[in-house]
């Protein structure tokens, strides 16, 4: 038997320990120090189009520090994408705000512009106007930017778009996370890259960093005592977890490449089979392939699949279940159109690490491949 084959497991380069090492050594070890300054920095310089970005403990801690900075309240509604992890609209409910969940489409799996402007228009006529709008970059394919956002400024909501899955994705040249009025990004272990665990908020001015960095460490206010005027986070990354990170961003570019040659490599072997269809990308898009997702013919045909890679201690998992079909999220409004829950029915990530070997892919091949020719 090979040894397990993961799904997504952290890629470490080894220059990590150097940057630990440097913390420890210089006793920067908690929530300030020299490479949260430079991993934000080196965030910035990456992204472009003239980002600020807040180092944070979780993609999910940014988002519930998102939704704060654009006032949403208890009571407020606010549409995300159905089809994504439960993190997305989980700090929806620590608002004690109301999560109104909106299907995907097919091009891209993300939220569907049309469906969207229909639940908008629905909600406000219905006295309930959203108060923001969480759409997601699933697996690293980015959504329909253009049609999404001009929904959204007809209507004059904000977006939180959630590029957890898409650092490195770009839309007409541009890096995903910095299309929205705020971006969020995820380190966590599963991702592109990783800090171990942590996460980014991507703003529009130094005005917000500053206001974001000011509740993700406990809303301190300037006085020598402690002083608290506003609700306080403990939000903040540290500077040792920085350094991981910092050793991490200078390989991205490999990182970005080793994902869509494993996609490459899956696609040519794969899309001529007539029950397997791979998601594409449209003009102008270009995907981290953070994932490599197929599509197969029935639920039966893919859990057969699923389960021959399991007995193979391959790894691989059945694609996100929708938010309106949780049970914690069920009785929320949601305007569907079927997409994501055939996506979840039928679709399967394969392992797509980025330090998945050339032998892992052939192993992971061979067994698809038998089952296709029983
Ligand atoms: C991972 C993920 C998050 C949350 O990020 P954490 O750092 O794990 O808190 C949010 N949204 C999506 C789509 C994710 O995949």
């Amino acid at each position: 038997m090979n040894s397990r084959i993961w799904i997504s497991p952290p890629d470490m380069t080894g220059e990590e320990l150097k940057y630990i090492q440097n913390s420890l050594s210089e006793n920067w070890v908690s929530s300030v120090g020299p490479n949260i300054d430079e991993f934000e920095n080196v965030l910035q310089g990456y992204l472009g189009n003239k980002s600020e970005v807040v180092a944070l403990n979780s993609g999910t801690s940014a988002i519930h520090l998102a939704l704060i900075q654009l006032g949403v309240e208890h009571g407020d509604e606010v549409i995300c994408q159905s089809f994504t992890f439960s993190a997305s609209a989980n700090p929806i409910l620590y608002m004690g705000a109301i999560p109104v969940f909106v299907d995907s489409e097919k091009d891209t799996w993300n939220i569907c512009p049309q469906l969207l402007e229909e639940a908008i228009k629905d909600r406000i006529l219905k006295g309930n106007k959203p108060k923001a709008i969480i759409a997601v970059h699933l697996y690293g394919m980015p959504y329909k930017i253009d049609e999404v956002h001009s929904v959204a400024k007809k209507y004059d909501i904000p977006i939180i778009e959630d590029a957890a899955e898409a650092l490195g994705s770009k839309y007409k040249g541009k890096k995903c996370g910095t299309f929205g009025d705020i971006g969020i990004l995820s380190f966590n272990g599963n991702k592109i890259i990783t800090t171990s665990a942590g996460g980014a908020l991507i703003c529009k001015s130094k005005e917000i960093k500053n206001k974001i960095i000011h509740l993700a460490t406990q809303a301190k206010d300037d006085a020598p005592h402690y002083q608290h005027s506003k609700i306080g986070y403990n939000y903040r990354i540290s500077n040792v977890l920085s350094g991981i990170g910092l050793a991490q961003m200078k390989v991205i570019d490999d990182r970005v490449a080793s994902r869509r040659k494993n996609y490459n490599f899956y696609f040519s072997h794969l899309n001529k089979l007539s029950n397997i269809s791979f998601l594409e990308e449209l003009e102008s898009f270009y995907t981290n392939r953070w994932m490599t997702c197929i599509l197969t013919e029935s639920y039966d045909f893919r859990e057969n699949l699923r389960l021959t890679l399991e007995n193979n201690n391959i790894e691989s998992k059945p694609l996100w279940k929708p938010l309106h079909e949780q049970p914690i999220f069920s009785e929320f409004p949601s305007y569907i159109n079927g997409v994501s829950s055939t996506l979840f029915k039928k679709g399967l990530c394969l392992p797509s690490g980025s330090n998945l070997s050339i032998r892992e892919l052939e192993t992971i091949l061979l067994t698809i491949n038998n089952i296709i020719k029983i």
